[in-house]
């Protein structure tokens, strides 16, 4: 008999499990003489008898008991009972299986269907369909499995065969196990062991896989101590059955539990006495359980070279009996083996292919915990955030596997896992919190790198700023030297006077403007024009050099400045020629300036150094516009040609004087034409007024050469 009928390995408990269940139980119990007839001959006898010590034999060389079983079924006298037939049948089932001969154990199963159809046994045909039933949830659809499972509990339902009983429920505590309703799974369970007591022969045997299945359902239900205490008590039982198999079955689950408690080195005993019995009994399944669990043990050891070189030798076992849960197990443990060394891709490559398997069927409570190991090998390669979903995953799976009504038992369990859980969650939390407090440190470098950043800008700034200060101050004296140029440009450089082209700027500025705009206001107060030429300067120069010379030009246009009003323009004209430009003045007014100009001129001789240079002007002087004449006919430069006539008359009538024109006394019409080019003749024919202001005393001999 295979004893593989708890979960060996996290990995591989379907396979295991199930093929184990189905192999084991149907077959693997007690002989019901009662199925085959009420009456047993003493040929029968003999011949059950016979059957049972092959299937004692089997127990500790399963290929010896095989080949005499081969033999027995083959040299069947043409008169055997059924019952014999049928018993035959049920025990090489379970040898084949045992030898991981899967399609002939299939191919037996069917056999017995049609012979137990054939022969209208309703019991029989029972324990065939329940054994198919267990290959269908070997195939991974529990739910199809338990579909089938209730269509025999009603076939059978007024059997009153122990055996069909206690398989029927032994099959129910399988299915609804993998379909993670461990509740319903430990009632039937329960009931199979009760079953298993009444069975007329190998009820020890029975009672080992019952408890054996019990141990493991309690592994999956996360309680290990409990896992831990029934495989013991079995295995206590187990030198009644002489059934290494059987042993070997609930040494696995007994590893598992020591591992699942932390004794790891008790684990990795238990799994190597397995593999012993695997191998001393023949039974390929049991040895590729048992290598599973070894790399497992390795894995959590993080010894991953060992972990891989195990889990490859099961991976070739299972392949050799075409176990695909021994495969997806064994790749499983491989993929883990080599994330652990660093092969990250090849590893998950591996996980996920192994995976495929349980994820295609319909199996929670394996997908659970290979995310609970995925979770683990995530954060040992300290994906935290990656393990942590799983984890999550796994949570979720596991409140779906323990959702339902439990019982108190199954509550408190559920309790403690969660406990588990969220330590593990604390766990991984505070590492994420360590990532979350790298981050934020990251931050907060980044933080003071920003500071630093706006530190070096201000300074930057500060630095920008003083060059621009710089620069402004740069700008400044550039703009000073431009207003200097732009000053020079309207200046005289030497008098420091406004020169004459920045008079006609403003001429021109004037003439822009309307008759009327100018015309506003100005009736009565005309702008005056007075122009002056010193006397005889080509004498100051002459007698005291051209300095000199320069001197009195500055002190004459600071004399003059001092003397007009704020409103009123002084320039240089020519070389020792100026004009003032008197805006709103009219010639009344005007004659008290030209008389204030001559005598601020002419009173006081000019002082360079030691010298007194006595300096007189000669001025004429005119409005603008000229006595109400339209600028259009009189405009600017005519009007000052007329004041330069009138300086001249000035000039020709003895110097330091002033010669103005009050007004036209007769029409422009008239006056105009002779006015523009003769002074003289104009005043002589009477067409204008004439104002003379004489200038303050002065030494004749001076004025005279
Ligand atoms: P008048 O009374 O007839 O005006 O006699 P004047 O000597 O002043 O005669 P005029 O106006 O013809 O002579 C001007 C002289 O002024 C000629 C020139 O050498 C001199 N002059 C012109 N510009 C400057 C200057 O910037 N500096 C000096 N030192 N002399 C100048
Ligand atoms: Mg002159
Ligand atoms: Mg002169």
């Amino acid at each position: 008999m295979n004893s593989i009928d708890v979960e060996k390995n996290k990995f591989s408990k379907i396979g295991a499990t199930v093929a184990s269940i189905f192999l084991c139980f149907v077959f693997g119990g007690a002989v019901a003489h009662s199925v085959a007839s009420p009456v047993a001959t003493a040929d029968e006898k003999s011949d059950m008898a016979r059957l049972d010590e092959i299937q004692t034999l089997s127990d500790r060389d399963n290929t010896e008991g095989l080949r005499q079983l081969q033999e027995f079924k083959r040299t069947l006298p043409a008169g055997t009972s059924d019952a014999v037939r049928l018993e035959t049948l049920k025990v090489l089932v379970t040898l084949y299986a045992d030898a991981g001969k899967i399609k002939l154990a299939d191919a037996t199963i069917n056999e017995l269907l049609q012979f137990a159809e054939a022969h209208h046994n309703k019991d029989a045909i029972a324990l065939a369909h329940i054994s198919k039933s267990l290959e269908i949830l070997d195939e991974g659809k529990p739910e199809l499995a338990l579909a089938k499972l209730r269509e025999v509990q009603a076939a059978v339902k007024s059997s009153s065969d122990p055996e069909v009983n206690m398989r029927l429920n032994a099959a129910f505590g399988a299915t609804y196990k993998v379909s993670g309703k461990f509740e319903q799974a430990l009632r039937h369970y329960l009931e199979a062991l009760r079953l298993s007591d009444l069975q007329p022969r190998r009820k020890v045997q029975a009672r080992l896989y019952k408890l054996d299945a019990i141990a493991a359902l309690y592994w999956n239900m996360k309680d290990p101590e409990k896992a831990l205490a029934t495989s013991q008590e079995a295995i206590a039982l187990s030198p009644l059955a002489n059934a290494p198999k059987t042993l070997s079955s609930l040494i696995s689950t007994q590893g598992i539990a020591l591992s699942n408690l932390g004794r790891e080195d008790e684990a990795l005993d238990a799994y190597k006495k397995v593999l012993k019995i695997g191998i001393d009994a023949n039974m390929p399944g049991t040895e590729a359980t048992a290598l599973s669990n070894i790399s497992d043990h390795y894995l959590i050891a993080r010894d991953y070279r060992n972990a891989e070189k195990f889990a490859r030798q099961a991976l070739a076992k299972s392949v050799a009996i075409d176990d695909k849960t021994g495969i997806a197990t064994a790749k499983i443990n491989i993929g883990f083996a080599l994330v652990g060394m660093g092969k990250i891709k090849d590893g998950v490559d591996y996980v996920k292919e192994g995976t495929k398997f349980y994820q295609d069927s319909d199996s929670k409570v394996n997908v659970e915990s290979i995310t609970g190991e995925l979770a683990t090998m995530y954060e040992k390669a300290g994906l935290y955030k990656e393990a942590l979903a799983t984890l999550r995953q796994q949570q979720k799976l596991n409140d779906e596997l323990f959702r339902s009504d439990r019982s108190r038992a199954v509550a408190s369990l559920q309790e403690q896992f969660n406990a588990d859980q969220r330590q593990k969650q604390i766990e991984l939390l505070a590492k994420e919190n360590d990532l979350k407090d790298a981050d934020i440190k990251n931050r907060r470098l980044q933080q003071i790198v920003t500071l630093l950043a706006a530190v070096v800008t201000v300074m930057a700034g500060v630095f920008i700023f003083l060059l621009y200060r710089r620069v402004r101050k740069v700008n400044e004296q550039l703009q000073q030297a431009n207003t200097q140029l732009a000053f020079h440009a309207v200046r005289d450089p030497l008098t420091g006077l406004y020169n004459r082209r920045s008079f006609v700027e403003l001429m021109k500025a004037r003439q822009a403007q309307t008759e009327a705009e100018r015309r506003e206001g100005s009736a009565d107060n005309p702008d005056c024009l007075i122009l002056m030429d010193i006397d005889l300067f080509k004498h100051i120069n002459d007698t005291w050099g051209h300095a000199v010379g320069d001197s009195v030009l500055s002190e004459v246009a600071h004399r003059l400045k001092k003397a007009v009003r704020d409103s009123d323009m002084v320039l240089r004209w020519g070389g020792e020629e100026f004009l003032i430009y008197s805006p709103k003045s009219n010639p009344v007014q005007i004659t008290g300036l030209v008389d204030r100009v001559l005598r601020t001129i002419g009173e006081q001789p000019v002082e360079v150094g030691d010298l007194r240079v006595p300096v007189t002007m000669t001025a004429g002087f005119i409005s603008l516009p000229f006595s109400g004449v339209s600028e259009t006919l009189c405009d600017w430069e005519k009007t000052l040609q007329i004041a330069d006539m009138a300086l001249y008359l000035g000039k020709a009538h003895g110097r330091n004087r002033a010669y103005g024109l009050a007004r036209l006394l007769v029409p422009s019409e008239q006056a105009m034409p002779i006015l523009e080019r003769d002074l003289s003749a104009a005043m002589s024919g009477g067409m204008v007024e004439m104002i003379e202001v004489i200038g303050p005393e002065q030494n004749k001999d001076h004025l005279t050469g």
